[in-house]
């Protein structure tokens, strides 16, 4: 840590903040951030897309589309639902086309827009920003009364504010851990083992309490550690980002130089250096280093206090703005290369994804020949023969209403004497249910002399399945 320290207060001190993290202090330790709240333009859309966001995130495993959950993710029976359409397992490329979107989507957007998902949508920003910090505004006060409260330590004050704060969090978490469960378990399979001892459901139970934990500590102590040294996509963005791509910038043309480095023959820039957007960062760091730092989630914070800050001096809003290196604006910059070729591979995943939903059939019937020996040569009556073919029919029911299915031999066959052996032809499948049924094709020895083999095919309601009926040559 010596040689951390040391080379930190050699450092050039206007340079510094690229020798180390925001969030550490010169030995490497973890400097604790009290972000200031906020006002103005940007923070109010924020409040709604974050309250908008959540409410979501809790009334989706409650809604039903089709008389099932809207969003399921069965993974115990492999099933998961989204808006009326249920995947299984076999269905696996749809996920591969869903999770590639998703990952060319948020290239897409990082190129254009930067950390806009950071800012405006990540779960992590969302309910740290809108639930976990407000909360402990509530309970704490300002930023200076939180810095205060932590400098005192241990007192009556000290420990009643904390424990409630805790108390609070911890419910808060295990209530968004419930909700996250009910994903995966169903609502009404939640609310049934919610209602019972916790020992009958031992597994879910340790898991729902561990997830509340976990996120108790990451709301309550980790925060923008995640984003920043956690979070995969915070380390790899900046790649993603070219010049035109608009991001949180602080206008040093305008700004500088700034109040207390201007020179005596120099023209004052707009910054008075009141630290202000410094002040309400939630990662620590000062915009007005570089754009694109590491730590910026693009919270637009600093734009809010900023603009704040030239209403009260009578300049114009804008220091810090949403803007690019290029200066351009999106509608010139958007058909560059990168930009378009992400729209390209997004087109065919997306291409992709609506022709196998579209093409996915309500009925997944098929039928494979039984394992043991080909056939069978079976005597019928005295002097007669027939020869005797097992097969397996799979039937899946992929809709969510019930649905009626008929096995039949095509007509051609009938008359040419082949019979269906099966405990029926009919059979009714409820809601995405699987059914097997054995069944044996009856078929006369003429049928196979010279080939052994017969291109044969069976209907199944309308579908047509092609198999090969076996039987002796000669
Ligand atoms: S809030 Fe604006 S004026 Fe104040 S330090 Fe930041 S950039 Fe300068
Ligand atoms: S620099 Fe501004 S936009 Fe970036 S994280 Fe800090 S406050 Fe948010």
């Amino acid at each position: 840590m010596k040689f951390l320290k040391e080379a930190f207060l050699k450092s050039d001190p206007q340079q510094a903040f690229r020798d180390k993290l925001s969030m550490l202090d010169e030995t490497g330790h973890r400097n604790k951030i009290y972000p200031a709240r906020v006002s103005g333009f940007f923070r109010r859309y924020r409040d709604l897309t974050q309250v908008f966001l959540i409410l979501i995130f809790l009334a989706l495993p409650w809604m039903r589309v089709g008389g099932a959950q809207a969003v399921l993710f069965d993974l115990p029976r492999r099933q998961f639902a989204i808006f009326g359409l249920t995947f299984w397992a076999h269905d696996g490329p749809l996920v591969f086309l869903v999770a590639g979107s998703a990952a060319v989507c948020l290239f897409l957007m990082t190129a254009m827009l930067g950390r806009v998902w950071c800012g405006w949508a990540c779960p992590q920003t969302v309910f740290l920003d809108g639930v976990f910090r407000r909360i402990e505004g509530w309970i704490e006060g300002s930023h200076l009364q939180r810095r205060e409260l932590d400098r005192q330590g241990l007192s009556f004050q000290y420990l009643r504010k904390k424990g409630f704060k805790w108390l609070l969090f911890f419910v808060l978490s295990s209530l968004f851990a419930h909700s996250f469960i009910a994903y995966f378990t169903g609502a009404d399979e939640l609310l049934r083992m919610i209602r019972e001892d916790p020992a009958q459901n031992m597994t879910p139970f340790l898991f729902v309490t561990i997830i509340s934990l976990l996120l108790t500590f990451n709301f309550g102590w980790f925060r923008e550690q995640l984003c920043i040294v956690v979070c995969p996509y915070g380390r790899f963005q900046s790649v993603l980002l070219d010049p035109h791509s608009i991001t949180v910038m602080y206008d040093s043309v305008r700004g500088e130089p700034r109040k207390g480095v201007v020179k005596t023959d120099e023209k004052p820039g707009d910054c008075i250096s009141c630290t202000r957007c410094v002040q309400v960062c939630p990662t620590g760091i000062d915009i007005r280093n570089a754009s694109g730092q590491l730590e910026c989630i693009a919270c637009t914070a600093c734009i809010d206090a900023c603009d704040e800050v030239m209403k009260k001096i009578n300049k114009p809003a804008g220091l810090i703005r949403y803007g690019s290196w290029s200066q351009q604006p999106l509608s010139q910059t958007w058909r560059r290369p990168r930009i378009v070729t992400y729209f390209v591979v997004l087109a065919g995943f997306l291409a992709a994804l609506v022709y196998s939903v579209g093409s996915r059939k309500d009925l997944d019937a098929q039928i494979l020949r039984a394992k043991e020996s080909p056939y069978v040569v079976l005597p019928t009556s005295p002097g007669e023969k027939k020869i005797l073919n097992h097969f397996h029919l799979h039937l899946h029911n992929q809709t969510s209403a019930p649905t009626r299915v008929r096995l039949k031999i095509p007509d051609e066959f009938v008359q040419r004497g082949v019979t269906l052996g099966s405990p029926g032809t009919e059979w009714d499948l409820a809601s995405h249910e699987f059914k097997q049924i054995h069944f044996f094709v009856l078929a006369p020895p003429p049928l196979f002399i010279g080939t052994g083999n017969v291109p044969f095919y069976f209907l199944v309601n309308d579908e047509r399945l092609e198999v090969q009926l076996v039987g002796p040559a000669n």
